[in-house]
């Protein structure tokens, strides 16, 4: 099967988040499925052009490209996904890439996105080569389903097509002003109250990539469900709703070749399941490394994570008096609105010897977090699928989680399922959204914690859970199988 892949972000060339994640490691198991993937992503002037061996396609060479009635110029860079065969092709258009960040707050942020998908389908054009499905993720690509459908349906090229549409977050939707109509190009006769283009009285990329694709996803089974009610929804739960028969969850997997103690390349000490004293020895490097006192029997707690409200830092910051006062050790790498970045930094003032914070980004730092620590926090107010806790499971690092998304899906209570006769839990959980459940949730684990066998136990558990790439990816390819079904009327 052919796909091609379109994400505003993939790792290792760019990452804010997950979705950076997902779409450096689906492809590679896509392709070892057999699948002939493109990926294609924008040239941003972060991209280390050198390191990644990029190379400038002269075959293709300049792609004219409208966009708010001005013709730019776009052309295409190549390079491999990191240890895979798969092609990974960059658009860059500096007048829009060229910028200080990945995502931009200026006026024109709809344009460099109406350029990106305008230029995927060019590229194709210009390639001869028809994807059997072209692969959607997130707001950024929300309106290539249309142009497919729409602007470039005089090409028999994309004749039989489908698209799949993945929702990495409905937090993000793409939201702008009337004029993007005409930046892009989008036929009046699209846009009108409750049409498919419109969401409160603006252009949603979202709401048109969800009902002009032919099938939908989302990046749990559990945040599938919670998104068709008001509370998720983020207002598209009708549109969902309409949409709920094309509708799916498929968990991510995690990265175990980049996110396994056994080799993980940032850690100075390997360890497995097998043997878990590298663990501690890495807790010890951490804690020297953060200027922290080593104490074996006080636990220390990971948190890393965008700071924002998604992530429960409001309830965070209601429990953290409390928080405090437990016999706890702190690791909290992260950034974000700046509310929850000074909270942070104020616990690390106040409490010199027990908390430690890193405000910004560090990827090695994550690393080290993951295997330092005892306990992972990820509280979140809704979670589509969540890595970190996945990537804590493995590591031994038993996460302390809310129970919504891709966390409920992955995180099983270690005291609710004992009270049920059975030892698998994983971690602890909470269901209600408050300071006073993640407080007494996390003194429950601060409070198993002595408890060395039940401890070990747990992170057993963990570590055996294995959520590959491999899985998931069976699971994209019927997806792509109804998505073709589809499209072709099958
Ligand atoms: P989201 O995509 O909503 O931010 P996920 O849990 O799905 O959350 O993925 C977050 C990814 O980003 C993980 O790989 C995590 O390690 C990484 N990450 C988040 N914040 C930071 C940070 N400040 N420094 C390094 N890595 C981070």
């Amino acid at each position: 099967m052919k796909i091609v892949f379109v994400s505003s972000e993939v790792f290792p060339f760019s990452k804010t988040g997950g979705l950076a994640d997902v779409t450096g490691a689906l492809p590679k198991a896509l392709s070892s499925l057999g699948c002939e993937v493109k990926i294609f992503t924008p040239k941003y002037s972060s991209i280390d052009e050198d390191k990644f061996g990029l190379k400038y396609n002269w075959k293709i060479g300049e792609m004219p490209i409208r966009v708010n009635s001005i013709i730019r110029s776009a052309h295409l860079h190549q390079a491999l996904l990191p240890d895979s065969n798969v092609e990974v092709n960059f658009i860059d258009c500096p007048h829009y890439f060229f910028r200080g960040q990945i995502y931009t707050e200026h006026p024109d942020e709809d344009e460099r996105f109406i350029l990106f998908s305008k230029a995927v389908l060019e590229t194709l054009q210009r390639f001869n080569w028809a994807p059997d499905v072209i692969h959607c993720n997130d707001w950024q690509t929300g309106l290539l389903p249309l142009f497919l459908r729409d602007n470039y349906n005089w090409d028999k090229l994309f004749e039989n097509t489908a698209t799949l549409y993945t929702i990495h977050n409905m937090g993000y939707q793409g939201k702008f002003s009337t004029s993007t109509l005409l930046s892009a190009e989008i036929r009046s006769g699209f846009y009108f109250p409750g049409g498919p283009v419109e969401f409160e009285d603006s252009v949603s990329f979202m709401k048109t990539g969800i009902l002009f694709s032919d099938i939908i996803n989302t990046v749990s089974k559990t945040y599938a469900q919670e998104i068709l009610t008001p509370e998720y929804g983020a207002g598209l739960d009708g549109v969902l709703r309409e949409r709920k028969d094309d509708l799916y969850g498929i968990l991510n997997g995690a990265d175990y070749s980049t996110w396994d103690p056994a080799h993980d390349k940032h850690l100075p000490y390997h360890y497995s399941s097998n043997d878990l004293s590298g663990k501690l020895k890495n807790k010890k490097f951490l804690l020297e490394h953060l200027k922290l006192p080593f104490a074996e029997d006080i636990p220390l707690i990971g948190i890393i994570s965008r700071m924002v409200h998604q992530k429960g830092f409001d309830i965070v910051t209601g429990a953290s008096t409390d928080l405090m006062n437990l016999d706890a050790q702190w690791v909290i790498l992260g950034n974000g609105l700046s509310e929850f970045e000074n909270l942070i930094r104020s616990l690390s003032k106040k409490y010199p010897g027990k908390v430690s914070a890193y405000i910004g980004y560090n990827n090695e730092l994550a690393h080290l977090i993951e295997a330092g620590a005892d306990i992972f926090l990820m509280p979140s107010k809704y979670e589509p699928c969540g890595l970190n806790q996945i990537y804590s499971l493995r590591y031994g690092t038993v996460p302390v989680v809310r129970k919504t998304g891709g966390l409920a899906d992955t995180v099983h209570d270690w005291h609710h399922l004992k009270s049920l006769g059975d030892e698998s839990g994983t971690g602890f959980t909470f269901d209600d959204y408050s300071s006073y459940t993640l407080y007494t949730t996390v003194k429950r684990s601060v409070e198993t914690f002595p408890d060395k066998s039940t401890w070990h136990k747990i992170q057993m558990n963990g570590m055996k859970k294995e959520y590959s790439w491999e899985t998931s990816a069976k699971e994209y390819l019927k997806l792509y199988q109804k998505a073709v079904e589809k499209r072709r009327n099958i």
